[in-house]
């Protein structure tokens, strides 16, 4: 197998998608089939009408959201899984799954430096990981103050407090909103230019806090990258007898690689963690993890049982007694596949190699014609400014029609700025220069007033 053979050929393809939503819309359209129809003439079709409304989300070229390349090993394992169809609930049902997804846990938690003690839920992503761990994190801390929200809900509990990061992602909010811990009543803390949470302001808004405390901190923001420092802040947390949860979507990876590690210094220290493998490990879609240090309470919290199901002995573990879901997809096999094939060693060569190419697209746009790098780049994002807020939109759209390179947007700060997110395996050095001049071409064509800002 020539490993590299589709992605060149993804890289080939215009970087976005030819036709959009509503094309699509009318291209699946059609009344509901009163008849079946051949299996291998359905599967055609559905090649055909989706090819123009792909992205090229495997491409080298594709800095968009933060999206991983669904490596062709991770999506081999993940074929199987389909075809083998089994069910990853428990250890009888599919004793190859959960078996699976211990030793690929195992191997997580060395790879990313937690404590192995620590259980992990292989969930679709680090939304549901989130959501997972803060469930897990809300009945311990009600635990201790006699409240058992897994039987009682919150009604009668007493009030939770949480605190969390101003620049924290939104599927933070979300989960919150899930758990019933609210979207708005949590204490938003200041964050500094790369949007780390402030230790002053942190112990300021732990001053007088009493109960129950979760307190959400960050390793790799949207949009920077940058991580809540986690050596001064734990500390403050624990001593307000804080749960720290820790959303690392993909920033938790930087504790895989060696130049990088330094900005995870701490991380271990919390109590639990999301993050995702459709992202930096490049596993395909979906799939993320979530890890509690205290098993008893993770368990507790995502508790499915009945007399049908079997129960887990020692030694034993059901999959899904660590995530939302019973029956579900076999998650682990592409995650052992990934990790197998890449190594430790090649993990953290791909993570350092993003981050110097990041490095060197923000090194090659900064400065030039009036082009601005709006964050510090100490991991794989670069935020980029063209002028002001309405020409940098223009200059984003001139990249996409062009189709090379696909970047997205967002506000950063305040201020409008291209986002550029290096996540791909198929993205190095020759890739990023080919970005670069497609860059630049179409901040010259703005420029010149080429294209309507
Ligand atoms: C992507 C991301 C999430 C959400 O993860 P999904 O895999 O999309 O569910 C949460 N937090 C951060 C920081 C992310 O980058």
């Amino acid at each position: 197998m020539r490993v590299g053979a589709g992605q060149a050929l993804v890289g080939e393809r215009p970087q976005r998608p030819l036709l959009d939503y509503a094309a699509m819309l009318a291209a699946f359209s059609r009344p509901l089939p009163a008849e079946g129809a051949p299996a291998p003439e359905v599967i055609e079709e559905l090649v055909r009408q989706a090819n123009p409304g792909l992205h090229a989300c495997t491409g080298p070229r594709f800095f968009g959201w933060v999206i991983g390349g669904s490596h062709p090993a991770g999506v081999a394992a993940d074929w199987l899984t389909a075809a083998w169809g089994q069910n990853a609930a428990n250890h009888q049902a599919a004793p190859a799954a959960a078996a699976a997804e211990a030793v690929a846990g195992a191997w997580l938690l060395e790879l990313l430096g937690l404590p192995p003690e620590s259980s992990i839920g292989f969930t679709t992503g680090a939304t549901v990981a989130n959501m997972t761990c803060l469930a897990a994190a809300r009945g311990e801390v009600l635990r201790r103050v006699g409240h058992d929200v897994e039987a009682d809900g919150l009604f009668g509990a007493p009030p939770v407090t949480v605190l969390v990061g101003e620049e924290a992602h939104t599927t933070v909010f979300a989960a919150l909103q899930m758990l019933g811990l609210g979207r708005r009543r949590v204490r938003t803390v200041e964050t500094d230019g790369q949007g780390r949470i402030l230790p002053d302001r942190f112990a300021r808004a732990l001053e007088g806090v009493a109960g129950p405390v979760i307190a959400i901190l960050q390793a790799g923001q949207i949009n920077s990258g940058d991580f809540d420092p986690f050596e001064a802040l734990v500390p403050l947390a624990r001593a307000a007898g804080a749960w720290i949860h820790v959303d690392g979507a993909f920033g938790l990876w930087a504790a895989a690689a060696p130049s990088r590690r330094h900005l995870c210094r701490g991380v271990e220290l919390a109590d639990s963690w999301a993050t995702d493998g459709h992202k930096w490990l490049q596993t395909p879609y979906d799939c993320g993890y979530a890890i509690v240090r205290d098993e008893a309470a993770h368990r507790r919290a995502m508790t499915i049982e009945a007399s049908y199901l079997p129960d887990a002995a020692a030694g034993e573990r059901n999959p899904s007694a660590y995530v939302p879901e019973l029956s579900r997809r076999a998650r682990g096999f592409a995650t052992l596949a990934m990790i197998r094939h890449l190594g430790r060693s090649g993990i953290a060569r791909m993570i350092e190699r993003h981050c110097d190419v990041a490095a060197l697209i923000a090194g090659r746009l900064a400065g030039k014609d009036g082009i601005e790098v709006a964050n510090e780049v100490v991991l794989n994002q670069v935020l980029v400014r063209f002028g002001d807020d309405a020409l940098t939109r223009a200059v984003i759209a001139a990249v996409q029609a062009d189709g090379i390179c696909f970047a997205g947007g967002a506000l950063w700060r305040g201020r409008q700025v291209m986002r550029v997110s290096v996540a791909s395996w198929g993205t190095d050095a020759s890739e990023a220069e080919r970005a670069v001049q497609a860059i630049l071409r179409a901040w010259r064509r703005v420029r010149a007033g080429a294209v309507p800002a």
